[in-house]
């Protein structure tokens, strides 16, 4: 029934091509839950007509995704609007339905995800049994989360642990540290209620609830666990009904003297939007950071998993993988099963070489990493005002938008944290550059010639 429907909506190329990106950006659970439900009604001179089975998907479509969706076609989409209309909201409770039960079945296999039987009932995100506590490997850049996660899964409820905030650049743990305090539970303490949902999961039973008028229960559910967990919060933030929503939950939850742990790529004082009082209540526990692993954490973290997978790797390769891959450990985790993989299909001994052709894409885009400095060099070049003024405070109208462009590619285009991009923009503050992109994004919604500036800018910056 549901393929016979997406059969039989029309499509359009340039959409399909730029879902196929959005996926390949957002992650699968994201796109599912943002992106899959839209249906294509036309595109036409560049206005991109969508359908959202409701008013609370389409706003967050249009807020999140918006400017997004246009840089993914290349220019093809220039705008897009999205109606809130019946049949797509027919076709999302039929996904609902049809397709939840069947990802989480894929991502198990895929994963190997042990489901743990009539664990987080029916609201939480499944829980991977590989991320425990013994086998996250500790050195002081991770150490405060590792102990206070680690006290939470022992005590339950720890008062000056509450909320536990975790705080880091994506693939560093926090969803790790999450599931292995799910997991130390189910071990130890079965009789404890600890709900681990990802904010998708979060916001799409919201949105559920919202449809199947349920919200009462959906709430009732989160406060009745001992434990709950949400992570990558920054998804939820900023989405005034279901922050509130979020916020009451939280504040019920923790003056009931149940334990809350919250992961986020950002600070809770670097949501400049958020209000002081959320602001604060997410402050009050402890705010720990996850900083980035340095060469030593690579090298010991390669050196366990390569022992988890029984598979004989030379020292001489790890160290060069921990030696290039220094983003973050999702990235160089991957690397190894990369790695790994090729030499079980191909049946062939895992040299230096070998793996540094089969990683050869990996290492490129590496290489090609574009540096704050070139984006400020080439900004300023572009709109012919010099480096200095791009970097000083003056508000010249010309300087401040080639500043404010900068600031936005440099967040786009880079893994800098807003407070280090504000640091190397003259040592301004991160408000600055939220205030900048938010400007930029603005700008490009309505200015097409901008949009395409913008665009044209990133490619030479990615081109270089
Ligand atoms: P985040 O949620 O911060 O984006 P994850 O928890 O998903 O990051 O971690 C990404 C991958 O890196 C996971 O496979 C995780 O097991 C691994 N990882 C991160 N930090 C460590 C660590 N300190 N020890 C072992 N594995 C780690
Ligand atoms: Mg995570």
């Amino acid at each position: 029934m549901l393929e016979a429907l997406q059969n039989n909506s029309a499509t359009n190329i340039v959409w399909e091509n730029a879902k196929t990106a959005l996926k390949k950006q957002l992650g699968q659970a994201t796109f599912n839950s943002w992106i899959k439900p839209l249906i294509y009604i036309g595109l036409e001179n560049g206005v991109l007509k969508l359908a959202a089975p409701t008013k609370f998907i389409k706003e967050w479509v249009e807020s999140h995704y918006g400017t997004k969706i246009r840089f993914v076609s290349n220019g093809e989409i220039k705008q897009i609007i999205i109606d809130v209309n019946a049949a797509a909201a027919n076709m999302v409770t039929q996904q609902i339905a049809a397709i939840d039960p069947k990802v989480e079945v894929e991502n198990n296999i895929a994963n190997n995800i042990v489901n743990i039987a009539s664990y987080n009932e029916s609201i939480g995100s499944k829980i991977d049994s590989r991320f425990t506590f013994e086998s996250f490997v500790t050195a002081t850049s991770n150490e405060l989360a590792f102990a206070a996660a680690k006290q939470i899964a022992e005590h339950g409820y720890v008062s000056g642990l509450n909320p536990l905030f975790l705080h880091s650049g994506v693939g560093l743990g926090k969803t790790h540290l999450m599931h292995a305090i799910a997991n130390y539970n189910a071990e130890k303490f079965p009789e404890r209620k600890v709900i681990y949902l990802s904010a998708e999961k979060f916001l799409h039973q919201y949105v559920r609830s919202l449809k199947e008028r349920s919200t009462l229960q959906f709430k009732e559910q989160l406060r009745s666990a001992d434990i709950l967990m949400i992570d990558d919060f920054q998804f939820i933030a900023g989405k005034n009904s279901t922050q509130e929503e979020f916020f009451h939950t939280v504040t019920s939850l923790v003056e009931s003297g149940k334990q809350l742990v919250i992961s986020c790529d950002r600070t809770p004082s670097e949501f400049s939007d958020l209000p002081e009082r959320m602001r604060s209540r997410l402050s009050s526990g402890l705010v720990a950071d996850i900083h980035a692993a340095d060469y030593e954490l690579r090298l010991r973290i390669l050196k366990s998993k390569a022992i988890g997978y029984n598979a004989e790797i030379s020292d001489e390769i790890v160290t060069f993988l921990a030696q290039n891959i220094t983003s973050n450990i999702r990235e160089l985790e991957g690397a190894l099963n990369r790695i790994i993989a090729r030499a079980t299909l191909v049946k062939s001994e895992i040299s230096l070489d070998n793996a540094k052709s089969w990683l050869s894409d990996l290492l490129k885009i590496k290489d090609k990493q574009v540096t704050i400095e070139e984006i400020q060099e080439k900004t300023a070049a572009k709109y012919g005002i010099k480096l200095s003024e791009i970097l000083s405070s003056s508000r010249s109208k010309n300087i401040a938008r080639a500043r404010q462009i900068a600031m936005f590619i440099a967040k786009n285009l880079t893994t800098k944290s807003l407070v280090d991009i504000g640091k190397m923009f003259g040592g301004k503050d991160h408000t600055t550059v939220i205030h900048a992109c938010r400007r930029v994004e603005e700008m490009v919604a309505t200015d097409e010639s901008l949009a395409r500036e913008i665009q044209v800018l990133t490619s030479q910056l990615k081109a270089c």
